[in-house]
């Protein structure tokens, strides 16, 4: 499969939310050693022009912990070190960035939950510090290449697309690296939420902790079905509900974890 046919089934990926597999070949790779390349976008949600409305259904139908639904990828995390490039954070959060990403990733790691469930402990996350390597995820939500360094950073990305992984794994589906990019181009980001939240601001770390699933192997749930679940396709300007796992991200976890 060549690259520019690649490139169209991640495009058609970032459409529709939907997930694409595709083999990409590595040049060091050995046979049993074949990487797999998946990429996966966090979008936005339209504004409905009514914030108000939509958050009073949801407060009344609030499925945190009674839905259990998740989907499961083709690969695990069993232990990955991850880098952070700094460069392009945008002002605002400069000084708190890092540390809410390191959150976001600990909640992934330790399956931290709204439930009340208790701690996992069958994947390692390491922070391995501070690179100027870049995410090898380009502005048109591409996966550009593995050069076998999980780094999350900042750069340009599809209009609505909010953050970017694009994930490899070898033949034994396991992930081998993670690059997340994190648009510093069309949104706001806060990592402690404004008193008056209005407009397109995003919280880094529901995001951060929707892109770490993704790494750690779950896929999209249903935006209406699950909306309560981190692992929806889309999120809500201001909404920090979901910094933590619902019922079904938990349970996604667990599912990996017994793979
Ligand atoms: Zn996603």
């Amino acid at each position: 499969m060549g690259r520019n046919r690649i490139a169209a089934l991640v495009a058609t990926a970032i459409a529709a939310s939907a997930v694409i597999v595709t083999q990409l070949p590595v040049a060091n790779a050995t046979a049993d050693e074949q990487i797999y390349v998946v990429s996966e976008a966090f979008t936005f949600d339209e504004p409905t022009g009514d914030a108000n409305v939509t958050t009073a259904a949801k407060a009344t139908a609030d499925t945190s912990c009674s839905d259990a639904t998740y989907a499961l990828k083709t690969w695990k995390v069993g232990s990955l070190t991850w880098l952070y490039n700094s460069a392009g954070v945008p002002s605002n959060i400069a000084g708190t960035a890092l540390n809410t990403i390191t959150a976001s990733t600990n909640t992934v790691a330790k399956g931290a939950n709204r439930c009340g469930q208790a701690a996992l402990t069958t994947s390692t996350y390491t922070y391995g510090g501070t690179t100027t390597l870049k995410p090898q995820v380009s502005s048109n939500g591409t996966c550009t290449g593995n050069d076998g360094k999980s780094v999350t950073g900042w750069g340009a990305l599809p209009t609505k697309v909010l953050a970017y992984t694009c994930t490899f794994y070898n033949a034994r589906g396991v992930v081998v690296a993670s690059d997340t990019l994190i648009d510093n181009v069309a949104y706001t980001w806060f990592t402690t939420k404004p008193a008056n939240c209005t407009g397109q601001q995003y919280d880094l770390e529901t995001t951060l902790t929707h892109e770490r699933l993704h790494t750690a192997g779950l896929g999209h749930v249903d935006q209406a079905k699950n909306a309560a679940q981190t692992m929806t396709p889309a999120s809500s300007p201001c909404d920090t509900s979901r910094r933590l796992l619902g019922a079904g991200d938990y349970a996604g976890l667990k599912a990996l974890a017994g793979k």
